[in-house]
């Protein structure tokens, strides 16, 4: 199918939008007339540009309130259109969008509709042009697709057709059937596309404010299209958007999450799609911190104080290697190098994430196929020579084959001789959370589930004693890949404070996983932990009543606890580093959460020990 969006969806000036659609690769676009209203040139100016970008018009939108009105509105909608049709040749678009009619002088009578969509219909005819006819959410009369595609069968005019548009007929809770059953391809004048996600609210304010390009929802939409594909509609699918962050977030950004959404739509529907693809992500083998390049840092100390310790350094850059358990972390402390650059931006941080593939080829093919820029065999002096992606904010994905019997490390490092046996018993990573812009909150989860196919939750609301703290879990298929991504809206919230301190998108905490936390927390020391108050260990003992002894003891190392029928949850927290902070935890029976219940102690300590030690 061909890929269009509307000029609505994206922010900018006309010509900034249409450069944007045109470098991410849509094929056409919709003129949204507010946009041509607001430019300064002619129609005929922005019909060059388009011709300049290869971009086709493929329609004018929206044209409002026109069907059965009472005189003297019917005959200025009929003035109102020739105008429109004679705006449409300069443009050089041939479609022209009517949404269903929301005026309160609107006659209820679908013959008069039908009688006046036939007669602009064939207007439209003597000019060359088609008109579509689509039902608004909330339209006073016709507001379901089912209604508005009662109109046009009704009408019959060749040159009037249905416009479809997923947002509209999900917020209503239309099926598919009609579509699937009573409209032939011939009668659909253009597909519009939109996700959003589930709320309940008034339809209007939902369509104006919550909308999001397919995929980033959770509206049927892949259904929508899949239904469109089996009978065999092969034309435009056009995005319309209508969302605050979209509106506020650079053109160029949100145009390529727009042609990777489509592009998903395709993949998801298309006759090979094959959901149970076992090839993907398996594992990260490692973190990559970037670090000044001849000072210690709070980092060290924090990573010293769990028991973390230089293994392995790289046999010719300034780059070394701390091993414990499972557990790989690369501190690239290189000058010239891709982590260089992003400790100038960024301060201490971690600037790559090193995950396992199982099929190496295929997730380079993804990335390719998704337009997000890969860097193979490039490294450059101070890089590991391990081909990436680009990733959140600056960071970088390393890719490596899970295949492979070699590891990173036995190419690159040497170990060193002199190994001190000094960990704490910390296993695994468990799992890495994310901290993004609340612009770039979908765009980060659609990246995981585009590029990586892993699987997203729903939001989860994480109160802040200074904000609301929103979490979506981003997860492999084997599971064995978890990043929660994390977002605010507030201005003092632990999201918004790392973001203000790391100037960007990152890895604000890093879970690790052990057999004895008591043992992990008692050696970290009471120092580098994050103290958790009393009063949390009085609500522990009122809700699961458990051993004074053991509640002393979590107590004595802060350790929180978390109990479901699955299993036992015991997690404590470091200190933060530059906004990095690091979670120990142990897992007993199959308990799968994170300790949910506790993240608001854990974002009020955090608020608490900020306000001490940095204001
Ligand atoms: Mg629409």
């Amino acid at each position: 199918m061909k890929s269009s969006i509307a000029t609505v969806s994206i922010s900018g000036t006309l010509p900034e939008k249409l450069q944007a659609a045109a470098a991410a690769g849509f094929q056409g676009v919709e003129i949204f007339e507010n946009d041509l209203t607001q430019f300064n040139g002619s129609a005929a100016d922005i019909r060059a540009i388009a011709k300049d970008l290869n971009l086709e018009i493929i329609a004018l939108q929206p044209f409002r309130d026109f069907e059965a009105m009472p005189e003297p509105f019917r005959s200025q909608n009929f003035y109102r259109a020739r105008k429109k049709f004679e705006l449409m040749h300069e443009l050089g678009t041939r479609k022209l969008l009517i949404c269903s009619n929301v005026s309160p002088h609107l006659i209820n009578d679908k013959n008069r509709a039908a009688a006046d969509l036939y007669e602009l219909a064939d207007i439209a005819r003597q000019e060359g042009f088609d008109i579509g006819y689509e039902a608004l959410a909330w339209g006073r009369y016709t507001a379901d697709y089912g209604d508005a595609w009662d109109i046009v069968k009704q009408a019959d005019h060749p040159n009037l057709g249905i416009i479809l548009d997923s947002f509209h007929m999900f917020a209503r809770g239309n099926t598919l059937d009609i579509l699937r059953d009573e409209i032939p391809l011939d009668k659909i004048t253009l597909v519009q596309v939109a996700d959003a996600p589930a709320l309940q609210m008034e339809v209007l304010h939902y369509s104006r404010h919550y909308r999001c390009f397919p995929g980033q929802g959770d509206l049927p939409v892949k259904e929508f299209v899949q239904c469109l594909r089996d009978k065999g509609y092969n034309d435009y699918l056009s995005h319309e958007i209508f969302n605050d962050e979209f509106r506020s977030s650079p053109a160029a950004e949100k145009a390529i999450d727009g042609i990777r959404s489509l592009i998903w739509l395709d993949e998801q529907t298309s006759k090979h799609a094959d959901s149970d693809v076992d090839e993907g992500v398996t594992g990260v083998e490692f973190i990559e911190f970037a670090l000044p390049e001849n000072s210690d840092s709070n980092l060290l100390e924090l990573l010293n104080a769990m028991g973390f310790s230089e293994t392995h350094t790289h046999r010719s850059k300034n780059v070394t290697l701390m091993q414990q358990g499972d557990i790989n972390l690369v501190l690239n402390r290189e000058p010239s190098s891709q982590a260089h650059e992003h400790f100038e931006t960024h301060g201490t941080s971690v600037c790559a994430l090193a995950m396992k593939t199982h099929n190496l080829k295929r997730s380079f093919d993804r990335a390719k196929q998704y337009h997000c820029p890969s860097f193979m065999n490039q490294a450059g002096p101070g890089e590991l020579n391990i081909p990436a992606i680009k990733a959140i904010g600056d960071s970088l994905i390393y890719l490596l084959d899970d295949q492979s019997k070699v590891r990173f490390y036995d190419v690159d490092f040497k170990p060193l001789t002199d190994q001190p046996d000094s960990g704490i018993g910390l296993k695994a990573i468990d799992h890495i959370g994310q901290t993004v812009a609340h612009t770039d909150f979908l765009s980060a989860a659609f990246f995981y589930k585009s590029l990586l196919e892993f699987d997203i939750t729903p939001n989860q609301d994480l109160p802040d004693v200074y904000g609301l703290v929103v979490s979506r879990l981003a997860m492999s298929k084997n599971k064995k890949v978890r990043i929660p991504l994390n977002m605010t809206s507030t201005s003092h919230a632990s999201a918004r404070r790392f973001l203000d301190k790391t100037k960007g998108s990152g890895v604000q905490q890093i879970a690790f996983s052990c057999d004895d936390i008591f043992t992990a927390a008692a050696a970290i020391g009471s120092q580098f932990q994050l103290p958790i108050p009393d009063n949390y260990y009085l609500d522990l003992d009122a809700r699961f009543a458990l051993e004074p002894e053991l509640l002393a003891r979590m107590k004595q190392h802060n350790i929180m606890y978390d109990r479901n029928e699955q299993g036992e949850f015991f997690h404590c927290y470091t200190r933060e580093a530059n906004g990095v902070f690091f979670e120990i935890l142990q897992r007993e029976g199959d308990y799968q959460q994170y300790g949910e219940p506790n993240a608001h102690i854990r974002l009020a300590a955090q608020s608490r020990l900020y306000k001490e030690t940095e204001q």
